[in-house]
Order: C-alpha cells, then sequence, then structure tokens
C-alpha cells in the first residue's frame, strides 16, 4: 500500500472546478498583484482568526520580515525564539540585523517553554537585556504555544510578540469551556501565516499573511509591503516588495470555505491513530500531546525512542512517506555558528530532534491507511 506524507492531488481533484472558474475570473481581470482578490481574502482571514485585520504577503517568510522590519527591530537588536523551528523563524531575524536569542522548548508540545524563556533572559546580562527587542513563539506543527505566560512576560518586559503561525492557522489557544479559546494571530502584536502548499491552508505558489489588532500598524504593514511608500513615490522609510499575487488569493479563497472541514479530518485522523496505537501497545513510541483545545495537526509527529532514523527507512520501503522536522537544531547550523553557541546547549531541542518523526495525517488519508502504517511500526518495533 502506498501512503505518501501529503497528497494534494485528491484534494485538488475535489474542488478543481471551482478553483479554476475562480482563477479564470481572476486571469479575465489580468489584476495580477493586490487588487479585490487579495482584499477579500484578507478580510476573510482576519474574521477566521478573530483579528482586527490582515495584510497578504508574498510568503510566510516575508510575513516575519516585515513583521519584524514594521516592529522596528534592527541592528543590534536582540530576538527570543526557540532552536527547533523551520529555519525561517530565525532567518528572518539575522535578515534584519538583529541576533536571535534562543530558547529551549517543552519536552511535551515542541513549543517554546515559558519558564525558559524566564530564565535566559534572567541570566543576561543588563545591558544585552536592554537590546532584547522582540520575542517570535512558534504554533509548532499546528499546536498554540501556552500563550498566556509568553505575552505577560512580554508586558512586564515592553517587548513586541510576533507570533510565528505558519503551520497553525485556525489553532486554538486554552483548555477551558466551549469559546473562551483564541485563535492563533490573534494574541500577540503581529501574527505571521504561511500559504506555502503543504501548509493546511496551501496556496498554488508562494504566499503568506500578517494579522494584527492594531490600525497603526495595519497602515504601516501595507506601507511596508508596497517599499515603504506612504503616497506614490513618497517613500518615508525603506520597505520591500511583500506583495502577494492575486491568483494566490484566489486559489486561497475557494479553499478557506474547506479549511475547517479539512481540520476535522486531521483530528480525525489523529484520533485513529492514537486509538490503534494504543491497541498496539508499542512502549517506545509516544504520541504528540495535545495541551490545547484545538491542535489542527500540521504535521502528527511521533517521538520514537531509538532507530527514528532505522524506521523511517524501514516505512520508506513499504510505501509510507514520513519526514523529520527538524533534524538539526537551528543553534547547530553553520551560518549562526557566530552566535556562539555549542552542543547540549538546548537539550530538549536536540533530543526531539534526534527522536521524532512526522507521519501522513492529511484530510484524504483513508483509515486503512492509517491501520497499515501502525501495523507496519508495530510490525519494526518487535522484530528489533
Ligand atoms: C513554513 C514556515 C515558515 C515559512 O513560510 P514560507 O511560506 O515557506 O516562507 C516559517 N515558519 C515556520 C514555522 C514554517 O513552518
Amino acid at each position: 500500500m502506498e501512503v505518501p506524507l501529503l497528497d494534494l492531488k485528491e484534494q485538488y481533484a475535489n474542488i478543481r472546478e471551482e478553483v479554476l472558474t475562480a482563477t479564470e475570473e481572476m486571469f479575465d481581470s489580468q489584476r495580477f498583484i493586490l487588487g479585490p482578490k487579495v482584499e477579500e481574502l484578507e478580510e476573510r482571514i482576519a474574521r477566521y482568526c478573530q483579528c482586527g485585520y490582515a495584510v497578504g504577503v508574498s510568503s510566510g517568510t516575508d510575513a516575519l520580515l516585515i513583521s519584524l522590519m514594521t516592529a522596528g527591530v534592527a541592528h543590534g537588536d536582540l530576538v527570543m525564539t526557540t532552536p527547533y523551528t523551520f529555519f525561517a523563524t530565525a532567518g528572518a531575524v539575522a535578515r534584519v540585523g538583529a541576533r536571535p536569542v534562543f530558547v529551549d522548548i517543552d519536552k511535551g508540545t515542541y513549543n517554546m517553554n515559558p519558564d525558559e524563556l524566564d530564565l535566559v533572559f534572567s541570566q543576561m546580562d543588563e545591558k544585552s537585556r536592554s537590546r532584547v527587542k522582540a520575542i517570535i513563539p512558534v504554533h509548532l506543527f499546528g499546536q498554540c504555544v501556552d500563550m498566556d505566560p509568553v505575552m505577560t512576560f512580554a508586558e512586564v518586559n515592553g517587548l513586541v510578540v510576533i507570533e510565528d503561525a505558519a503551520q497553525a492557522i485556525g489553532a486554538e489557544y486554552g483548555s477551558g469551556n466551549e469559546g473562551s479559546q483564541k485563535r492563533t494571530g490573534s494574541m500577540g502584536h503581529y501574527g505571521c501565516f504561511s500559504f506555502y502548499p503543504t501548509k493546511n491552508l496551501g496556496a498554488f505558489g508562494e504566499a503568506g499573511m500578517v494579522t494584527t489588532n492594531d490600525k497603526a500598524v495595519y497602515k504601516n504593514l501595507k506601507t511596508m509591503r508596497n517599499h515603504g511608500d506612504v503616497a506614490r513615490y513618497d517613500h518615508r522609510f525603506v520597505g520591500g516588495n511583500f506583495r502577494m499575487a492575486a491568483l494566490q488569493a484566489a486559489v486561497l479563497l475557494v479553499k478557506l470555505n474547506y479549511l475547517d472541514e479539512w481540520i476535522k479530518k486531521r483530528r480525525e485522523n489523529a484520533n485513529l491513530y492514537r486509538k490503534l496505537f494504543q491497541e498496539a501497545e508499542l512502549v517506545d513510541v509516544s504520541l504528540p500531546l495535545e495541551k490545547e483545545k484545538r491542535h489542527i495537526y500540521n504535521q502528527f509527529v511521533i517521538n520514537v525512542k531509538e532507530q527514528r532514523d532505522e524506521l523511517k527507512r524501514y516505512l520508506n520501503a513499504r510505501g509510507i512517506g514520513s519526514e523529520v522536522f527538524y533534524p538539526v537544531p537551528l543553534h547547530m547550523q553553520e551560518c549562526f555558528e557566530y552566535l556562539g553557541y555549542k552542543k547540549e546547549d538546548f537539550p530538549v531541542s536536540e533530543e526531539a530532534s534526534k527522536r521524532t518523526l512526522a507521519l501522513p495525517i492529511y484530510p484524504e488519508l483513508r483509515p486503512e491507511q492509517i491501520h497499515y502504517v501502525v501495523d507496519m511500526i508495530g510490525k519494526f518495533l518487535r522484530q528489533r
């Protein structure tokens, strides 16, 4: 049986006619950049994320970059984030001339550990502490960071919070009563989203979005998106070309109608995995900890005690796709050598890099495929 890590063809087959109609309208209009489709998407994403405003941009990476630039983070500043994330999170910090300061993750959720945030900050000298300008909590794999302590810490220390919600559109924070949850992108000062094709809401190319509740920030983001021009040829500051393509907005407007249904299916798949893993009684595998009320499972990541890479190869030989996110934590990347970190500085991140494995979880996955994946993992673990 073939079980790819992700299969977008089936999703497309289900919405093909709608997408083709929407894109045809867009082609007929010959308005390729920004325009009414992008504005409509911005309004709908703002509403979906329970935010005041949203600004369509060219990618998730650019969403981070434009947020940092708009927040005025620049040369000499420090930005706190985790080393266990996609490269763009820390890459964007370095690109504005600031310095990433890493904070280890929580063992259960792989998200920023708020206690570590406090600890790292308290261990800095006075001068370094005054240089910290922002925090980037990353809602990894589709689950929200424990945001209350992060926001409190930011308020106390006067820091900007930029949520990296690239993997977590529609994820909710809070485990209390129904309706008390908050959506990603609505809690920090900026929320950064990616519509890269492998995300839960994927475009037909590169695209991203920044959300905010602050009208002044919203206006500045729009200016920054277009080279900092407040009016035509009137540039008050240096921005960039971070504009979103109308084609991507047209596709995303169709897909957004299905997002909650797709999230529901991903969650059902996660539940089936849980049931089957439990029945199989595999002691050397632990399943993702679901701490917040709505995990959207951009990835379903298991933790394998030993021989993770051997398991990956074993599954691959049996038609099952899987992936390691992320094999090298960012403090161990060559380009960040100058930050002066060494091996064992972030033990939880390093342990995760050695043990985690993402399994297929996409909405169109069939129950028999999930059965097959768990069967094969069981077979591998029992034969060792
Ligand atoms: C995908 C991703 C990004 C970057 O988004 P792109 O649209 O690929 O530029 C940033 N951060 C995280 C955590 C991501 O997963």
